[in-house]
């Protein structure tokens, strides 16, 4: 992961997070606000539709009233007129008294009938009034004056207070003889009661008592406030309102919201028409509190959504700042465990560390190398996974802090510094860091020097002498070939020829052993060239094909790297025919055997494998030394030369065997000498 994804990918979540939030918080405040704005508009809607029915039912409930009122006045004046009209036809028949007129009275359910002279006096009554000492309220001369100047013959008195008891009469006069008058009034309490009743402005009274949201009705001309509810002091006159005229102008519905006693209301406005004349309006002020609620609570709702917006940013708040926080504390820790793990990863000794609850922690690279095991597969497990062999287990176990020790990993045995320490973690266990070194290779280059620095020593000290040798050799051959020619002994010359040739055999075979060692001991200097391996391998297989199908031995060569060395081709050759060599003498007949190339680590690693008999410990372990064979005819020199080649390439050169198994020699060369 690069440093700029690093630091950009976490910010782009946060971002995105923060976005998402602002969205969540816009759309619940604008939700809120929709709401309220929708809310309000519906109400207004249905306070319109309300009063619009309201004010027509009034208008229509007033006219009603005028209606009844009036018709109940004409019911009763023509019944009082029947009645004065019967008392004038028995009064003018001279049937009248008093007491008649009582009876009269209280058959036809009136109050009073009464009968008065031109000039306005009694003459009867259907009852004896008693005068109180308070004065009349009214005179009945007064009243009855058109009867009593002949100009009206009936006249509708209507309603009026008793003259001295308290109270009202609803009173008609009839004119009858000689300009007198039949007056016939009833208690008129309850047509007034029934007729407040029905009354508009009763009506409009209760309507408003019965609803606490109806502020006031109130029917209105341009001149006065004709009838009213509730507190209407402040009403405008229509002519100080460009609203109410314009209503007026229109006359139509109209609706509107005002002030009226320091607070905001609703108002409908309607025209009131009588006989097609628009007289003045009906006005229905309405108590805007509903709309306050709903503000209210849509502001409540607000401080709520605040609240939990305050409450969930603060969250986020502290959950971005935490893993910001978490991430510097990641990457340092992981700068760190990269430093620290590759360092671990990079050194070339086996680091395991072991907890001594839950099994192997670290793993190294190196170790991985070593062992031939993936991290992955040991991580968390014994350490009997890695090390079969009981005995290096216990070795590992024992107090000591530094061991050598030889054993076998997988099919190898490899020669091991172990070394040992313990340290307690965080959580006070115990852990072992165990640093294992493989000296397998470093312990065969130095068998190896020690081997070559020994031949060297004894080649030096033996070349002098075979060079010592080889001279009176020559002398001492060239003289028995001289005497074989020259000389003719007298008798038995058949075995002295004989024996010439022997002396001449044997002399030219220890000449050539002396050869040969020189050879050996006065190697020849490394002339490297840049070849391809499988030229070289190529040839040998050729080389060595016809002997190996005569012996039916199966010959492979599993070439895994091709490329260019740069080695000494010529002594290269002479390795690998020593080695096929040993493995077909080693097979006699009917084998296989295998050639493998492979590349590791800037170096090359040849195995040449047969299923020969194998060797046993005693052998395998003196097979390098010079001289050792055994072969009849062994001379014991090939594995020496081999093993000085290598050394002098800067290789080394080891062997796997066992009786039985075969053998596995294994040759680590740098491709580049
Ligand atoms: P020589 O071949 O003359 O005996 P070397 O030095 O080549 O000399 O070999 C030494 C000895 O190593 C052999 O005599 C043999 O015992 C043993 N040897 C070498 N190669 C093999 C092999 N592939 N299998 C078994 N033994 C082997």
């Amino acid at each position: 992961m690069n440093s700029k994804n690093g630091k950009t990918k976490p910010d782009r979540q946060y971002r995105f997070i923060v976005v998402i939030f602002l969205i969540i918080a816009t759309l619940m405040i604008s939700s809120a606000v929709l709401e309220l704005q929708q809310s309000k508009k519906e109400l207004f809607q249905l306070m319109t539709k309300q009063a619009h029915s309201l004010l027509e039912s009034l208008i229509i409930a007033s006219q009603n009233s005028l209606h009844a009122t009036a018709y109940l006045d004409d019911l009763t004046e023509e019944r009082l007129l029947n009645n004065a009209g019967l008392v004038k036809r028995m009064y003018e028949k001279n049937q009248i008294s008093n007491k008649i007129l009582t009876e009269l009275s209280d058959q036809n359910r009136t109050f009073r009938a009464l009968i008065f002279d031109k000039q306005g006096n009694k003459i009867y009554s259907s009852y004896q009034e008693k005068r109180t000492e308070q004065p009349a309220k009214h005179d009945p001369r007064q009243i009855l004056q058109p009867i009593f100047k002949g100009e009206q013959d009936t006249l509708m008195i209507g309603y009026k207070q008793a003259r001295f008891a308290p109270g009202y009469r609803f009173a008609v006069a009839l004119a009858a003889q000689n300009r007198s008058a039949i007056v016939i009034n009833i208690a008129a309490e309850e047509m007034l009661k029934f007729k407040r009743d029905i009354d508009f402005g009763a009506l409009i009274r209760k309507v408003v008592k019965e609803n606490p949201q109806i502020l006031y009705i109130a029917l209105q001309s341009p001149e006065t406030i004709l009838a009213a509810s509730g507190a209407i002091r402040q009403l405008d006159g229509i002519e100080q309102s460009a609203f109410l005229q314009k209503v007026i102008e229109d006359s139509s519905f109209a609706t509107r919201t005002t002030p009226f006693e320091e607070s905001e209301i609703f108002e409908a406005v309607l025209p009131f028409a009588n006989s097609g004349e628009i007289i003045g309006l009906f006005r229905l002020g309405l108590s805007l509190e509903p709309v306050r609620e709903i503000n209210d609570r849509i502001f409540r709702r607000m401080i709520i959504i605040t609240l939990i917006l305050i409450a969930i940013g603060f969250v986020l708040f502290v959950y971005i700042f935490t893993r910001k926080r978490l991430n510097v504390l990641q990457k340092e820790y992981s700068v760190v465990e990269t430093y620290s793990g590759s360092i671990i990863d990079n050194v070339s000794d086996a680091i395991i560390v072991l907890d001594r609850l839950s099994g192997i922690k670290i793993f190294n690279a190196a170790a991985e190398k070593l062992f031939g095991l993936n991290k992955k597969d040991v991580l968390n497990r014994d350490l009997e996974k890695i090390f079969s062999q009981p005995e290096c287990l216990a070795l590992l176990k024992e107090e000591s802090v530094l061991k050598q020790m030889s054993c076998k990993i997988g099919k190898h045995q490899k020669d091991l510094l172990a070394s040992k320490s313990s340290f307690l973690d965080q959580d006070e266990n115990e852990n072992t860091i165990l640093v294992i070194r493989d000296l397998t290779e470093q312990k065969q280059m130095q068998a190896q020097l020690e081997r070559q620095q020994r031949l060297t020593a004894m080649g030096e000290l033996a070349s002098g002498v075979a060079h010592e040798i080889r001279n009176p050799l020559n002398t001492i051959g060239t003289i028995v070939q001289q005497l074989d020619k020259d000389f003719e002994p007298v008798s038995e010359k058949e075995e002295y020829h004989e024996l010439a040739g022997l002396v001449y055999n044997e002399v030219k075979r220890i000449n050539e052993t002396v050869q040969d060692f020189l050879r050996f001991s006065r190697p020849e200097p490394v002339q490297p060239t840049h070849f391809l391996i499988s030229d070289l391998f190529k040839h040998l297989e050729r080389q060595y094909k016809p002997a190996m199908e005569s012996k039916q031995i199966r010959l492979e060569i599993f070439l895994n790297w091709q490329g260019e060395v740069f080695w000494d081709n010529r002594q290269m050759k002479q390795v690998f025919i020593n080695l096929i060599q040993n493995a077909m003498d080693a097979i006699g007949e009917n084998g296989h055997i295998s050639i493998s190339v492979n590349a590791k680590d800037e170096k090359l690693q040849i195995q040449i494998k047969d299923d020969g008999p194998g060797m046993p410990e005693n052998i395998r372990t003196n097979i390098f030394n010079l001289y050792f064979t055994t072969k009849a005819e062994g001379t014991g020199i090939g594995l020496s030369i081999v093993q000085r080649i290598i050394y002098e390439h800067g290789g080394v050169i080891s062997v796997e065997s066992e009786p039985g198994l075969g053998t596995v020699f294994t040759v680590q060369l740098p491709i580049l000498v």
